[in-house]
C-alpha cells in the first residue's frame, strides 16, 4: 500500500519548492516520483505545428513529476506535515495514520 495516493495534499521538503504545498495529481510508483499541483512547474515552448494539443503556439506550463523522497504527506486531520504508518482496522481494512496526532488520514477527493 502506497503512502502517498493521488489527491493526497503534500508539502514539499527539499529542493527549490520546498515549503510549498500542493495536491498529488499523478503518483508514479516505479520511478518513485510524483506530480504535485503547482509543484516543480517547468515550462515548454509549444509550436503551433506541434500533435500536443496547444490551442496556440507559445509557452505551456506543467508540472514536472519530483521524487516521493522530497514530499511529506500533510495530514488530514492535523494538517501538519508527517510521517506515514499502517494500521489494521477492526474490519480488516489496512489505513494509513499520522505519526503526529495518531488519526486515521482519510483519502483525498
Ligand atoms: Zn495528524
Amino acid at each position: 500500500m502506497a503512502k502517498i495516493k493521488t489527491n493526497d495534499t503534500v508539502t514539499v521538503i527539499s529542493g527549490r519548492d520546498k515549503g510549498k504545498r500542493g495536491k498529488v495529481t499523478e503518483v508514479r510508483p516505479k520511478e518513485h516520483r510524483l506530480v504535485v499541483q503547482g509543484v516543480n512547474e517547468r515550462k515548454r515552448h509549444v509550436s503551433r505545428n506541434s500533435a500536443r494539443g496547444a490551442l496556440q503556439a507559445g509557452i505551456v506550463t506543467f508540472d514536472a513529476p519530483i521524487d516521493v523522497s522530497n514530499v511529506m504527506l500533510v495530514c488530514t486531520q492535523c494538517n501538519q506535515p508527517t510521517r506515514v504508518g499502517f494500521q489494521i482496522n477492526p474490519d480488516g481494512r489496512k489505513v494509513r495514520v499520522c505519526k503526529h496526532c495518531g488519526q486515521a488520514i482519510t483519502d483525498g477527493k
